[in-house]
Parts: C-alpha cells; structure tokens; sequence
C-alpha cells in the first residue's frame, strides 16, 4: 500500500567517546519508512532511540552509514541546504518544547517567522493551525495555563506552519495519562492522513505502537533486531524484546 521510499537508514553507528570508554549507541542499525507510513521505534531506555532520531535530522553526525531523506543524502548537504531540509522535518518531544514567556498563537507563528512569513500571515495561518488540533480558544493563553495534551497540541500545531514531510515523535505521549495519550496519537494519525505526513514514532511504549503505527522496528541495546507490521510482531514475536 506504500511505494515510495522517504526515509532510507543504511547501516548506520553512533559511537560516543567517554571518559569510561567508547559507548556504541546505535550498531548498524537500516530500516526504511515508506511515504506516508506511520512508523514505530520501540525500545526499552538506554537502547539508542533518542540517538537515532537526531541521526535521522543530522542533528547528530552518524559515526558510519548514510541517512537519505525524501531522495537527499542528509551527509552530503550544505550547511544552509540542511536547514532548510531540518525545517521539512517536523519534531515533537515528550517536554513539549514550547516558549514559556509567549502566547500560543506566538508560539505557532514562531516557525513561520524563522520562515520570513509576514506577521498578518503567520497570525492567519496559526489560528488555522489551532482550529486543526482544536485549540482555537486558547490563542492567548500562556503555556503553564494549559495542561500536558493541550500543550502537546500547541506542539503539533508548530509544527504544521513549516509544512513538514516529516513528523517525529520523540516519546509524545510520554509524559500523558492513558486518555490524553489516546486523543493525542488519534491527531496524529489524522494529520498523517489528511496532510500525507510521513510520521516516526519513537516510543518504550507497545500501547502506542499497537494504537496507531503500520510496521514497527525493535532497538535493542543499539541494534535493529526485528521489523515487521504490527499485528505480525505482536502474533508472532521473534525476539525475546518484542
Ligand atoms: P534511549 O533514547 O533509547 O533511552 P539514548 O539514545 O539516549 O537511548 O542512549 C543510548 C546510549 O548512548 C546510552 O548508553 C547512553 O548513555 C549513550 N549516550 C547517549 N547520548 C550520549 C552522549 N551525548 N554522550 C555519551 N553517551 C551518550
């Protein structure tokens, strides 16, 4: 049902140098998310998740292997070519993330500002951006007067005004209650759906990866060591992790 190939992780190793000793964070580790899957990374804490999602945006250099995103070699881009390619790579994270000292509707238009969108513009867009994640009463409140799902909509929303290709979710639902988590991944999956959005989703959580992912990859200790689509790894697991 998916063809085309967006995200292509070839034999990829992270190596951190510390004073104890080389850590080996990631070993090797391909994979590919097809355009618009919704992809799952599970994994237990310390097997290299949050390392592999900022090998995904180049935030992080590979110590080996390439990263191809949408047809680029995220290695071989300029330092302005990669900006521009970051900003078609959307982030969420379990703390959110959000400006504390400005509005919502602020933090929304903060992309497009970057962006050089005029502020009417950005203004118009970002209350459409809250009308989709169904924050369009809370434009004027702060941060701290909302509650974790509301500001992981905020979230959400931010990243719509740079029109992503791509949405990673850097342990989302992390810090939510059970019912929270549910409302958040169904936005997700809507988005997904309705803007094409190629979405990965990093998580220790199998509740999330069964609710809304089409295949699934598990890391363990730094290693890729099962992929398959949902329903096969949760009827058939071939590891002792999954
Ligand atoms: P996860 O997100 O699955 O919890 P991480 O990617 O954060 O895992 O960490 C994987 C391994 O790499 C851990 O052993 C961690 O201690 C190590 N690590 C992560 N970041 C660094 C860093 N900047 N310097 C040294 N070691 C690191």
């Amino acid at each position: 049902m998916f063809m085309d190939s967006m995200i292509k992780v070839s034999g990829i190793s992270k190596t951190y140098a510390g004073k104890a000793g080389d850590v080996e964070a990631l070993k090797n580790v391909s994979f590919e998310v097809k355009r618009g899957e919704i992809y799952g990374i599970i994994g237990l804490s310390g097997a290299g998740k949050s390392t592999l999602v900022r090998c995904l945006n180049l935030l992080e250099k590979p110590s080996e292997g390439s990263v191809i995103v949408d047809g680029d070699e995220m290695g071989n881009l300029s330092d302005r070519q990669l900006r521009e390619k970051r900003r078609k790579i959307g982030m969420i994270f379990q703390s959110f993330n959000l400006l504390m000292q400005t509005d919502v509707l602020d933090n929304v238009c903060f992309p497009m500002e970057i962006a050089g969108v005029k502020k009417s513009e950005a203004r118009a867009r970002a209350r459409e951006y809250l009308k989709i994640v169904g924050l369009e009463n809370k434009a004027g409140s702060y941060p701290a007067e909302l509650s974790g799902g509301q500001k992981q909509r905020v979230a959400i929303a931010r990243v719509l005004a740079s029109n992503p290709e791509v949405l990673l979710c850097d342990e989302a639902t992390s810090a939510l209650d059970p019912e929270t988590t549910k409302s958040i991944l169904k936005l997700i999956r809507d988005i997904n759906r309705q803007y094409a959005i190629t979405v990965i989703v990093i998580t220790h959580e199998m509740a999330v990866i069964q609710e809304i992912c089409h295949r699934c990859a598990v890391l363990e200790d730094g290693c890729l060591v099962e992929e398959n689509t949902v329903e096969e790894l949760f009827r058939h697991p071939k590891t002792r992790a999954a």
